[in-house]
């Protein structure tokens, strides 16, 4: 998908020492690459990349110390701006506040229509009516209540009623009638864009006069997503974009070419089937999550907060003499640790947040791990090769774990001071090369 394909684009960057006008043009056309196989339109694709290169050389890339991280936060800002910049919200100031869904059948309009109810209703203390537009299938109807039933918000509809626009003003009456601050009117869809459905829905949006006027869309159509809207949006000039089955491994690249096609904000996503599975439409959260990579920048900053330049220099030494022991190992933690809670953290690393999104982090994660560094006498902290069979069980029993745990620390040390001897280089930077600097 699009962000193992940056994964690799941005690996070209950090495998070298010294970035060169040349990586990064090889490396964008791997980003300009990723962006088209996720759907994105051609020259959207194209503009996105020559607008980065631009930025790139202007603000001296080649010659910063961590060309790479720069590359990635311009990769990120430029993306999160194509999508919007900011977080758009949504009009609610009528009285009540008409807000009409469209978009093709199967887009998850009904769905949505639930969702927003319910997200109103309990986020934001509103009285919302669900409006059942849909007079072609009597089941379409029976959805929209049972909807309606299970989030508690009352369903109008007229089922012997064949004309939407009616239905739709006669609710308005109802709602105004009772009390209702917010009238969500779900409608017809068809399963592609045909005159019949267009004039359907611009009929009803001219006689109710929507304050928001929403376009759902179904991640997953990937381009066809894009022509779609545009037919929409040629129709009704809608207020706002939502993006539907953004679960699962659905390719972002819809949320990027629709914004640049019709210009129109993306305004809320819909994660899953349950009613609950809502989010408002963070560009900025997007751009990551396209691009797979948590939050790099800010990781790479705190990391630079909180490492200690003194400290750094005497573990160098210590790694160059083959004398890194678990005491240094325990500093490392503590060292993390002074970064924030170890969730945050994985957060923000690539990739971990992806690989360990089914595991339970506890926030002390490094107990077990401190633990057993304490029950190791002071001469095994130094020369780890002497911990043998016996020695692990005393450790495991002292420190309350059991054995395969210390096997397993045993194992991660063995590897970080590998790691470690690897990527000795000058200077501080070698936490920092660790992060994926
Ligand atoms: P409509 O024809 O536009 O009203 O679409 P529906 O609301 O009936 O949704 C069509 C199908 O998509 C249903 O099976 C929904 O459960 C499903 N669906 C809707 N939104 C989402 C979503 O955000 N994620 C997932 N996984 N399924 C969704
Ligand atoms: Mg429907």
């Amino acid at each position: 998908n699009l962000s193992d394909k940056l994964d690799k684009a941005f690996h070209i960057l950090k495998g070298h020492g010294k970035i060169t006008e040349v990586n990064v043009a090889d490396t964008l056309k791997e980003v300009r690459r990723a962006l088209l196989d996720a759907d994105v339109n051609f020259k959207i694709a194209k503009d996105f990349t020559t607008k980065v290169k631009e930025k790139a050389i202007g603000q001296d890339v080649l010659t910063t110390l961590q060309p790479g991280q720069l590359l990635v936060k311009l990769v990120k800002d430029e993306l999160t701006e194509l999508m919007g910049g900011d977080v758009a919200g949504i009009n609610l100031s009528g009285t009540p506040s008409i807000i009409l869904m469209s978009g093709l059948q199967g887009s998850g309009k009904t769905t949505f229509s639930g969702k927003l109810a319910n997200y109103l209703k309990t986020k934001k203390n509103k009285k919302p009516l669900l409006v059942a537009c849909d007079i072609y299938r009597p089941a379409a109807i029976n959805q929209l209540h049972v909807v309606g039933d299970q989030i508690g918000v009352e369903v109008y509809s007229e089922p012997e009623n064949k004309n939407p626009v009616e239905i739709a003003q006669n609710a308005i009456k109802h709602a105004k009638a009772n009390g209702f601050n917010v009238v969500i009117v779900d409608t017809a869809g068809r399963l592609a864009v045909d005159q019949e459905m267009m004039d359907e829905i611009a009929r009803v949006h001219k006689a109710i006069q929507p304050q928001e006027t929403l376009f759902v869309v179904d991640a997953m159509t990937g381009q066809d997503a894009v022509n779609t809207a545009k037919a929409f949006n040629d129709i009704l000039n809608f207020d706002g974009v939502i993006l539907t089955k953004l679960d699962g491994d659905t390719r972002g690249g819809a949320a990027i070419s629709i914004k640049s096609v019709v210009n129109k904000p993306i305004k809320f996503v819909g994660t899953g089937e349950k009613m609950e599975a809502i989010d408002v439409f963070y560009p900025e959260r997007m751009a990551e999550r396209i691009l797979g990579m948590g939050d790099v920048v800010s990781l790479v900053e705190r990391a630079q907060e909180q490492f200690d330049e003194e400290e750094a220099r005497k573990l160098q030494k210590k790694i160059a003499k083959n004398e890194f022991g678990f005491d240094d190992f325990l500093t490392q933690i503590q060292q993390v640790k002074k970064m924030g809670n170890m969730k945050d953290l994985v957060g923000m690393i690539p990739g971990a947040s992806k690989a360990m999104k089914d595991v339970e982090i506890e926030d002390d994660a490094f107990k077990h791990i401190e633990a057993i560094i304490h029950s190791m006498t002071p001469t095994e902290r130094s020369k780890p090769a002497i911990i043998d069979v016996k020695r692990k069980a005393r450790i495991a029993k002292g420190s309350g774990t059991k054995v395969e745990q210390v096997n397993q620390l045993m194992k991660q040390f063995d590897q970080m001071s590998k790691m470690m001897k690897m990527m000795q280089g000058p200077g501080g930077k070698n936490l920092m090369k660790m992060m994926g600097g």
